[in-house]
């Protein structure tokens, strides 16, 4: 009796122990990523102390430094390589429907998300009173006028040279010139006169030409630093419809591509084991460096505030519920395979960055079909940020507050479209969405030079809404998926299908041929 109770005790914690284990196993990169936050936090504000010079801090970032740098490295061959092998795989068809699937997801969410952040704002008023702190004139950022912005999206979407995307991005810049220019005035003399109108323009009519100096502010074509990522995106994906249509022809091509997104997938395993570090180093050199958060407070504090909710809001009701209504399918545990994607955009405020980690999370975690995830991460990480349009609608009505400002309703809606135009424009980087703030300010006729009151509170901002876009993207692909699960199984009947007429060929060939053996066989026993 007491042997069989041993034996059931061993069984059990044996039991425990190897499920325990196959726990620690299969998360393990997620417990080292959770672990490096914490270090990191730790290390960070027991550092603070010690008051580091800036230089010291810069040393000491150094290995958050390097995991940016080998994110960065990967990102440029992963979009293009995803996008052209994820659209070539896919009939026109099916590509065409998931691509409207994802761009009517990503209009949705983002238009959603503005709405939250727009409520918010209006409910906590974080901007009422008078002003906390007069405008400083640091970190200067150049203003941009909405329409040239608008402009330079569309323009930037079709680069002129390939190799210059890959760095380059073009950005208007203002020229003031000065010229002279030809004006005719024409000189009256009738108030004094009583004189017919035939007697006027017969003989007190006198007209002058003259020279007149002009000056004109003219926008003019120059650059930012940084991957066109828009560009290239257009690009791959039309690449990829083309040498998919172009079938047989087009095979060398796609294995090519098929090839290196493999690759690229491969150097993604390794440089994940190093992600915990760099996140740590991030975060702790990040809590070093900070201001006093204590000092954040009044309407400033009330905004993060504002936007801390509106993306809480947004990033664990709004999207988890839009994903159970598509899929019927439990969000939060298709979020929990997301995690380590999710930490490392908190660590590295950048949705492009983190992108070789989201792929690998949606895929291995979460297996989210390659063929949606090549096509809709890429375009996702590249226009889709939730976050970012709901902050920049929420900093621009924080800034009409300060200003006392009312907003009417059509102001209201400026803001609303033009949040979701420079969303959509920002690029994947860390604090893009600041830069873009601009377009949202100048639309409805506020101070640009206001957007300084923000800066403080930015770098944290930007984390929390960087987390949400990368949280947006993923969940679209789940969403997309299965939409659009109908094309992909008749995509994956069609290729059966081929693979079996392929392996039938042969016997076929063997068939006929045996058939005209026999049939001379017997035509010469005959
Ligand atoms: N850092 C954000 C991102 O990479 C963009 C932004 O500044 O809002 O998604």
């Amino acid at each position: 009796m007491e042997k069989r109770a041993s034996s059931v005790r061993d069984r059990v914690t044996s039991f425990s122990r190897s499920s325990l284990r196959g726990f620690f196993q299969r998360n393990l990169f997620v417990l080292f990523t959770v672990a490096a936050v914490a270090l990191g936090a730790i290390l960070g504000f027991s550092l603070r102390p010690h008051d580091l010079s800036l230089k010291e801090i810069k040393y000491f970032a150094f290995p958050g430094e390097l995991l940016m740098r080998m994110l960065q490295m990967l990102v440029l061959p992963l979009i293009v390589s995803s996008l052209v092998t994820g659209i070539s795989s896919l009939d026109s068809k099916a590509s065409g429907k998931m691509g409207a699937r994802a761009v009517a997801y990503y209009m949705v969410t983002t238009l959603v998300a503005v709405f939250i952040g727009i409520v918010i704002v209006v409910i906590i008023r974080p901007g009422k009173g008078s002003r906390d702190s007069p405008v400083t004139k640091s970190g200067h950022i150049e203003p941009v006028q909405a329409a040239d912005a608008f402009l330079d999206l569309i323009r930037n979407m079709f680069p002129p040279n390939l190799v210059e995307a890959c760095f380059k991005q073009y950005k208007t810049v203002y020229k003031k010139t000065v010229y002279t220019r030809n004006v005719t005035v024409t000189l009256n003399f009738t108030d004094s006169l009583n004189v017919t109108e035939y007697d006027l323009r017969a003989n007190f009519s006198r007209v002058l030409h003259t020279m007149q100096t002009v000056e004109e502010t003219v926008p003019v074509a120059g650059s930012s630093g940084g991957v066109n990522a828009l560009g290239l995106v257009v690009f791959s994906m039309c690449f990829g419809l083309v040498i998919g249509n172009m079938k047989q022809q087009g095979q060398a091509l796609r294995n090519f591509f098929d090839c290196l997104n493999e690759a690229i997938m491969r150097l993604v395993a390794i440089i994940i084991w190093y992600a915990p570090v760099g996140i740590m180093f991030l975060i702790a050199g990040k809590i070093v460096e900070m201001k006093d958060l204590a000092e954040v407070g009044g309407q400033l504090g009330m905004y993060t505030v504002s936007v801390i909710v509106g993306l809480f809001i947004h990033g664990l009701f709004v999207l988890p519920l839009l994903f159970f209504l598509v899929t019927r399918k439990n969000p939060y545990s298709f979020i929990g395979g997301l995690l380590q994607a999710l930490i490392t955009a908190l660590g590295t405020s950048s949705s492009s960055a983190t992108l070789p980690i989201t792929f690998r999370c949606l895929e291995e975690n979460n297996h989210v079909d390659k063929r949606v995830t090549r096509f809709v991460l890429p375009v996702g990480a590249t226009i889709n940020m939730d976050g970012t349009a709901l902050y920049e609608a929420v900093a621009a009505i924080f800034i009409a507050q300060v200003n006392d400002m009312d907003l009417n309703f059509g102001q209201i809606l400026t803001i609303s479209i033009t949040a979701t135009a420079a969303s959509i424009g920002a690029a994947g980087i860390p604090q893009a969405g600041l830069v873009t703030m601009v377009i949202v300010l100048t639309s409805v006729g506020l101070p640009t030079e206001d957007i300084t009151l923000i800066i403080a509170v930015d770098w944290f901002l930007d984390r929390l809404r960087t987390t949400t876009n990368v949280l947006g993207d993923s969940l679209g692909a789940g969403i997309v998926e299965h939409l659009s699960r109908e094309e992909l199984q008749n995509q994956d009947a069609e290729m059966h299908d081929s693979v079996l007429e392929a392996s039938e060929k042969p016997y076929q060939l063997i068939c006929q041929e045996n058939d005209t053996i026999n049939h001379i066989n017997s035509e010469t026993t005959m």
